[in-house]
């Protein structure tokens, strides 16, 4: 499923897990008794209404998908970020609770004892445990970042290295050796959790609820969706591009067989980040689809970068199912249609929304 990306909507992660791997036939893929590692991002002890970390919901509905189909061998491999206990998030956002109920051991990369491998003269120590595991599953958050703008399945492979290597990363300025790192080893499928990442910081802070999941086997090709999600092109992410030209994968999102499983029907609710709630300003909402107003949200912050916010603070911009058949100036999905200016979608992608509201507010 190399150019496929499976996407669900919703706000039930155990449900939304389960249909996405039944969709992408997962257990397929697997080798009868293979060792199966789960690779979830932890990056810090935060639980995952914040913005940082994966839902303990898609790990757990993984556990149940595998073991039903009779994949007993299974491992959680995780290593936080430098700064913070690996252990200590185990226990925070869920994972002890959930090894002992399913019996599935959990493992912290910090202590493992390292390969070095190569690519492109960079030296990387790799955790033995990572190399070991016969199908890896990775489990990226759908989020911001302050120094690589977007993180995803390519950068949550960091959780493999040991700390002293996340330190050279950092030094070497991240966007060539995560790349690289991702032609040493190479997960077999990636399930994202995007029900709620964060806006900008990998450590959470300003979750923003966009109820969505997705997965694929291509790290390329999804971290270009989660980049589109979050109104960048591919190539405005300089790890994505270094990493299509290296071989590990294709940022080409426009082509990609995106299949949507369902559509969202949770309404939008309010939330508590300062950010996002400066960001909503800008908007109208009247029953709004919780995917669509992320959408519109993801593109405020983008056009907050551009200048551009203040322009819809004045002139706010509808959205919702409770415009629909009424008349008005400025709105995105179907359900503006009567508006004068509007942009059709059900719900608008971010890219979509982000041109039509520039060329908006340039007008
Ligand atoms: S266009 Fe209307 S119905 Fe469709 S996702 Fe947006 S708010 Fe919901």
């Amino acid at each position: 499923m190399d150019n496929r990306i499976i996407v669900t909507y919703g706000d039930d992660p155990m449900r939304m897990t389960k249909e996405l791997l039944e969709a992408a036939k997962l257990d397929q893929m697997i080798p009868k008794g293979a060792l199966v590692g789960l690779k979830p991002n932890l990056v810090v002890a935060k639980p995952a209404e914040t913005g940082a970390t994966t839902h303990i919901e898609i790990v757990a509905a993984t556990i149940e998908y595998l073991q039903a189909h009779g994949h007993n061998n299974i491992l959680i491999l995780e290593g936080s970020w430098v700064g913070d206990s690996t252990k200590r998030a185990f226990k925070v956002c869920g994972f002890e609770d959930v090894s002992r109920k399913y019996k599935v051991p959990l493992f912290d990369t910090k202590g493992d004892s390292v390969t070095v491998k190569s690519y492109g003269g960079i030296n990387m120590e790799v955790c033995n445990k990572a190399l070991e595991v016969d199908f890896l599953i990775n489990m990226p958050v759908l989020k911001g970042h302050c120094q690589t703008i977007v993180t995803g399945a390519l950068k949550n492979m960091k959780g493999c290295i040991s700390d002293r290597e996340k330190r050279h990363f950092h030094a070497l300025g991240l966007d060539r050796p995560i790349a690289y790192l991702n032609k040493v080893i190479k997960p077999q499928f990636i399930l994202g959790d995007g029900i709620c990442g964060d806006l900008d910081f990998e450590e959470g802070g300003n979750p923003v609820r966009m109820n969505r999941m997705f997965c694929g086997t291509d790290p390329v090709l999804i971290d270009s969706y989660i980049a589109s999600n979050m109104g960048y092109e591919p190539h405005d992410i300089e790890y994505i591009k270094i990493a299509e030209e290296i071989g590990v994968g294709s940022s080409d999102i426009e082509h990609a067989d995106i299949v949507e499983l369902n559509r969202d029907t949770t309404i939008a609710r309010p939330t508590s980040s300062r950010k996002v709630q400066k960001l909503a300003k800008a908007a109208r909402p009247k029953e709004a689809c919780s995917a669509c107003y992320a959408n519109l949200i993801q593109a405020f912050a983008r056009l907050d970068d551009e200048g551009w916010l203040n322009e819809f603070v004045r002139n706010p911009v509808c959205i919702g199912q409770g415009y629909e058949g009424q008349s008005g100036e400025l709105g995105v999905g179907k359900c503006t249609c009567g508006m004068k200016h509007s942009l059709p979608g059900c719900p608008p992608r971010t890219p979509e929304i982000l041109k039509f509201l520039r060329e908006y507010a340039k007008n």
